[in-house]
């Protein structure tokens, strides 16, 4: 998407295909629109705009949209795109939002190619420039993403390429900036979105690995990578890495990328871990066909950790950040391994595998004891960890979890403020014990009570009580069969919004 301001007082030519007008529901009361640029249009139309709007029931309300044509040899623009945006006196950047999504939606299905925006009027109204650049970009990408497919026919696509802004001289330059962060941010959700879709004979453990690759290179420097192949997982003891990939004819890699900002490395240092499953069988406790359907997408959580350090680098946030993927793939065969098994972790932890498909866990307990071995201060992971987490907050939120109530505190409240429902869970130290295993230092199943909280628990036990870490169960969020807000059906790229804001939180708490 690109995107620029225009800042002359007079609206200019507009020469993009469609020009959109933000409609009060003032406007609609009388004969005459009060905001001047639906004034303007509804004069060059000769009244016809406001004529339309009144046969067509559209009243400036928060959400309506309403095409019209325009055919005053003036302007090249071909249509006005009017977007209720409600009562002046009630528009929010929240509010705001809505309108904004239902104008994408528009262009989307009128495929229009260059846009115009005004934004004088909502300017007049106070609204912050910065905040209403920003949402627009995100808006904008995030409802125009039409999904990653293979289809060599018919392929849904989207033209949308420019995007120009009216805005007066004074506020040009913040919208501009949030245009240009919107645009990061918007560009890496559906980052997480495509690689999470991608199929898992296309997406394998080597090519997260190659994505990993190409983040760093695109960083021009400020990400530097070292990448784990099976010999040096087994060096470092990544038994439990290892073990869920046994049964795979696919090699596992773990890839290990550090953002260090302009400044040098930073006090705090945020550790992000992927759950990176690139196929998940269920291992030798096969999943049944229904369950195993969509299981490319098991490697969310690492799409998501991926994508939010890209937009780390691009946005040069000055906080040192490193994300961890242990890409796997977790298949039966003759050399998987088995429910029964006990696998020595590279804490030094025992584990005795109760279930097979309880794998995330397993990668998860390697490379979060990896991340404290490197200098973690504070730990995320994502991971679409349990089916359980479903009866938590429905498809709607994402499972929290942490050991140190500030720093839950702290991601929870980033999460909401990026409209990701999260909810945070109480972890009953007596759940704990649900873990126990006859033979070794754990199960790695706590059976089915409070399944997503004895899964949290057991990654606990690996990230200990020192380094403040939370867990985000993402199973029930990272792809979804409706579309919810800003998300279409499939993948969603969830929590990479809460990841960016979250590196930004803790940058400004450290100044
Ligand atoms: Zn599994």
């Amino acid at each position: 998407m690109k995107f620029w301001v225009i800042t002359d007082t007079t609206l200019p030519r507009i020469n993009e295909d469609m020009v959109i007008l933000p409609a009060f529901e003032h406007d609609f009361d009388g004969n005459r629109a009060k905001t001047e640029s639906v004034g303007h249009f509804d004069s060059l139309a000769s009244g016809a705009l406001l004529k339309h709007a009144s046969v067509r029931g559209f009243a400036g309300k928060n959400g309506q949209t309403m095409i019209h044509f325009l055919t005053s040899s003036i302007l090249a623009a071909q249509k006005a795109l009017l977007m209720g945006v409600g009562k002046s006196t009630e528009v929010t950047l929240q509010s705001l939002q809505t309108a904004v999504k239902e104008a994408f939606k528009q262009i989307g299905t009128d495929k229009a190619e260059q846009v115009t925006f005004d934004l004088k009027p909502l300017l007049a109204l106070g609204l912050d420039p910065f905040a209403i650049g920003k949402m627009i970009s995100i808006t904008g990408h995030l409802i125009l993403y039409t999904g990653l497919n293979y289809k060599t026919r018919n392929a849904p696509k989207n033209k949308f390429s420019k995007l120009r802004v009216l805005a007066d001289a004074a506020n040009a330059g913040a919208i501009l900036q949030g245009l240009s962060e919107g645009d990061a941010i918007g560009r890496s959700v559906n980052f997480a979105r495509d690689l999470t879709t991608m199929p898992a004979n296309v997406l394998t453990p080597v090519a997260l690995k190659n994505f990993a690759q190409l983040t760093e290179k695109e960083s021009a420097g400020s990400i530097k990578g070292k990448y784990y192949d099976k010999k040096k997982l087994a060096k470092m003891k990544a038994n439990a890495i290892l073990a869920v990939n046994q049964g795979s004819s696919k090699a596992p890699w773990m890839s290990e990328l550090t953002y260090t900002p302009e400044g040098g490395p930073t006090k705090d240092h945020l550790f992000i871990v992927g759950k990176s499953v690139c196929f998940d069988t269920g291992g030798l406790d096969l999943k049944p066909a229904a369950g195993m359907r969509f299981m490319k997408r098991d490697m969310a959580g690492g799409a998501t950790a991926l994508a939010i350090l890209k937009a780390v680098a691009a946005l040069k946030l000055p906080l040192s950040v490193t994300v961890i993927l242990p890409a796997v793939e977790n298949m039966p065969d003759g050399n998987a391994f088995r429910p029964g098994d006990y696998i020595e972790t590279m804490s030094g932890l025992t584990v005795e595998v109760d279930n097979t498909d309880a794998e995330g866990r397993l990668t998860l307990a390697d490379a979060i004891t990896w991340a404290k071995k490197q200098g973690a201060t504070h730990m995320v992971d994502f991971a679409t960890l349990t089916g359980a987490v479903k009866s938590i907050g429905g498809d709607v939120a994402a499972g929290l979890f942490g050991n140190n109530a500030s720093f839950t505190q702290l991601v929870a409240e980033t999460a909401r403020g990026q409209d990701e429902q999260v909810e945070v869970m109480t972890m009953y130290p007596e759940l704990k014990d649900l873990n126990a295993s006859d033979v070794a230092d754990l199960s790695n199943s706590g059976g089915d009570l409070a399944g997503s909280t004895t899964a949290a628990w057991f990654i606990r036990e690996f990230a200990g009580e020192e380094t403040p870490w939370v867990h985000l169960d993402i199973a029930s969020v990272a792809y979804r069969n409706r579309a919810i807000k800003l998300d279409p059906r499939g993948s969603t790229g969830y929590g990479v919004r809460t990841g960016i804001a979250l590196v930004q939180a803790m940058a400004k708490m450290q100044k």
